[in-house]
C-alpha cells in the first residue's frame, strides 16, 4: 500500500510545507513507516497566523447559530466516515481499533456537537444597578488562538480544543502531535467540505519544539490551549510569559485509585479498577498508576486483581480479542521499559508483566509491553512519583484514611483520583480532601462534557469543558450604561 502523504491546512487550502520537508509517521503495531507528515517551520506558522488574522473579524461577526451549524456539519462528515477515522487512529497510535471506534472518534464528534450546542444559549451577564445603570459583560472572541494537542487521544483532544475555540468565534492555528498527525489532517480536509471560511481553521503539522514553539511565541496568537506533558507545559509557560498570553495547560498525572476494605468488589468493579490502569495501554492521562489498597483486604484483593491483569491479552490493535495494543513509539516504549527497570532497581517486585512482548509475523517490529504490576515500593519512590504513561501499576498498601490521603496527595501531580468505598460519609469526606481536579467515586472515566476538566499542582493550569472552555476562549468586557 503506498504511504499516506498528509498536508497542512492553511488559508482554506491543503498545502505542502514551504520547505518541502517531511517526517516519517510510524505504525506502532508494526514499527514500520506508513505515512509522511509535513515537517513545517515557523514560516508555515506565520502563514497560518496571517490567514487566521484575515479571517478572524468576519468569523467573530457570524452568529452563534452559523458557527454551530458548521460545527455540526463537520461532526456529520466525521460521523459518516467513522470507520475510516477509527482505522486511521488505531493505525497511527497503536490503540485498539475497538477503542478508537467506541471512544475516540465518537467523543470527537460529541466534542464538536457539544460546543456547537453550548455556545448558542451562552449569554452575557447583565446587572441592573439601583443607581439607574445597567452593567453588562460582553464575552468577545480573542482573535487568533493556538491549540496544541498530544498523541494519546489524538482526534478526541484535538477537537476538545478547536471546538470551543471556533464556537466562541476565534480563528484557530492548531498543531496535533507529529507522532499521530493523521486524523487531524483528515478533519482538516473535511472542514473545507463542511464550508468553514478560509483561514478560520488552520492546521500546521510538524515538530513540537519548532511548530508548537512558533505558535506559542507568535505575537499574533492571543491564547494557547495545550495538552501534553508537564515538562513541555513549563516550557510553554516560560515562552508565553513575555507576551502575557492566556494559557490553558492540561498536563501529566500520577493518579491514585484508592480501594477501601468496604468496597463492593464485584466482578464489574474489579474490571473497572483493572481498566483504570491499563486502558489504552495506560496511555491516558487519567489512568490510575498508583493502586492504594487497604491492608485488611490487600492480600485477597491482590490475588483477584493479578488474575485479571495476567489474563489481559496484548496483541494486534485490529484484533477484537486484544485487550492492549502497541505503545505509540519507539522512544516511548524505551521510556516505559526504562521505568520498569528503575522500579526493579528501587527494590520493587514485579508481580506480573515487566517485559516487552514480541508478536509474530508483520507485528514483530511493534512496540508491545506486557501489563505490569509492581509492589513493595515506598510511596515516595521514583516509580510512585513520576508519570510513566504506560501499562504499569504500582500496588501500595495503606492502613487507614489518614495514611491513604497522605499517600494519594503526596505527589507533585493533581489530575484525577478514583475512590472505591461503600461508606457514603467517607466518600464525601475523603473526596473533598483529595487534591485533584477530578475525583471519581466507585467509577472511572465517566465524563460529562458540561463539567470542568483539569488538574491541580503540576497537572495544569485552568480548566476545560463546559462554560470554562468558552470563558477561556473569550475576553470578558464590562460595559456600564447609565439611563
Ligand atoms: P508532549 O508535551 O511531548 O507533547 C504535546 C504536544 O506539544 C505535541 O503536539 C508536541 O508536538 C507539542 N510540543 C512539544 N514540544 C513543544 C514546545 N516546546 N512548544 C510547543 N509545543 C510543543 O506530550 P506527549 O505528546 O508526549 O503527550 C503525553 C503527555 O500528555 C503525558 O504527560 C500526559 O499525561 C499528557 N496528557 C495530559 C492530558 C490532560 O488532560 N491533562 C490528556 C492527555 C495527555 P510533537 O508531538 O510533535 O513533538
Amino acid at each position: 500500500m503506498p504511504s499516506l502523504r498528509l498536508a497542512n491546512l492553511i488559508d482554506g487550502r491543503l498545502q505542502a510545507p514551504r520547505q518541502d520537508r517531511w517526517l516519517d509517521v510510524f505504525e506502532p503495531a508494526t514499527g514500520k513507516v506508513f505515512a509522511h507528515c509535513p515537517d513545517s517551520d515557523a514560516d508555515d506558522v506565520a502563514a497560518a497566523v496571517a490567514a487566521a488574522q484575515r479571517a478572524a473579524s468576519a468569523w467573530a461577526a457570524t452568529s452563534t447559530e452559523q458557527r454551530a451549524h458548521l460545527l455540526h456539519r463537520l461532526a456529520d462528515l466525521i460521523e459518516a466516515r467513522v470507520d475510516e477515522f477509527a482505522a486511521l487512529e488505531s493505525r497511527d497510535s497503536g490503540k485498539l481499533l475497538s477503542l478508537a471506534r467506541s471512544l475516540d472518534i465518537p467523543r470527537a464528534v460529541s466534542n464538536l456537537r457539544y460546543f456547537a450546542a453550548a455556545v448558542v444559549p451562552w449569554s452575557s451577564e447583565s446587572h441592573a444597578m439601583e443607581l439607574g445603570a445597567i452593567n453588562y459583560t460582553l464575552r468577545q472572541p480573542l482573535g487568533v488562538v493556538g491549540c496544541i494537542s498530544p498523541w494519546n487521544l489524538p482526534l478526541y483532544l484535538f477537537t476538545w480544543k478547536i471546538a470551543p475555540a471556533l464556537a466562541a468565534g476565534n480563528a484557530v492555528v492548531a498543531k496535533p502531535s507529529e507522532i499521530t498527525p493523521c486524523t487531524a489532517a483528515l478533519l482538516g480536509e473535511l472542514s473545507i467540505e463542511a464550508g468553514f471560511p478560509a483561514g478560520v481553521l488552520n492546521i500546521v503539522q510538524g515538530h513540537g519544539p519548532i511548530v508548537g514553539q512558533a505558535i506559542v511565541e507568535h505575537p499574533g496568537i492571543k491564547a494557547v490551549s495545550f495538552t501534553g506533558s508537564t515538562r513541555t507545559g513549563a516550557q510553554i509557560a516560560t515562552a508565553a510569559a513575555p507576551h502575557f498570553k492566556k494559557l490553558s495547560l492540561e498536563l501529566g498525572g500520577k493518579n491514585p485509585a484508592i480501594v477501601f476494605a468496604d468496597t463492593e468488589l464485584s466482578e464489574a468493579n474489579l474490571d473497572t479498577i483493572v481498566r483504570s490502569g491499563f486502558a489504552n495501554q495506560g496511555e491516558i492521562c487519567l489512568c490510575g498508576s498508583r493502586l492504594l489498597v487497604q491492608r485488611a483486604i490487600y492480600d485477597s484483593f491482590r490475588e483477584r486483581y493479578l488474575a485479571r491483569v495476567r489474563a489481559l491479552r496484548v496483541g494486534d490493535p485490529l484484533d477484537t480479542s486484544s485487550d492492549l495494543g502497541a505503545l505509540v513509539s519507539q522512544p516511548h516504549f524505551d521510556k516505559v521499559m526504562a521505568c520498569i527497570a528503575q522500579a526493579r532497581d528501587e527494590g520493587g517486585q514485579v508481580l506480573c508483566g515487566g517485559k516487552a512482548i514480541t508478536l509474530p509475523g508483520a507485528h514483530a517490529g511493534g512496540w508491545y509491553v506486557a501489563p505490569t504490576v509492581i509492589e513493595g515500593l515506598a510511596p515516595d519512590a521514583v516509580t510512585n512519583q513520576q508519570e510513566i504513561f504506560g501499562p504499569v501499576v504500582s500496588l501500595i498498601p495503606f492502613e487507614d484514611e489518614a495514611e491513604a490521603l497522605a499517600i494519594a496527595n503526596g505527589t507533585g501531580y493533581g489530575l484525577a483520583a478514583s475512590l472505591w468505598t461503600t461508606n457514603l460519609a467517607r466518600a464525601h469526606r475523603f473526596g473533598a480532601q483529595l487534591d485533584f481536579g477530578i475525583v471519581w467515586i466507585n467509577c472511572w472515566l465517566l465524563r460529562d462534557l458540561r463539567t470542568p476538566f483539569g488538574g491541580t499542582k503540576q497537572s495544569g493550569l485552568g480548566r476545560e469543558g463546559g462554560v470554562e472552555a468558552l470563558r477561556f476562549f473569550t475576553e470578558p468586557k464590562n460595559i456600564c450604561i447609565r439611563y
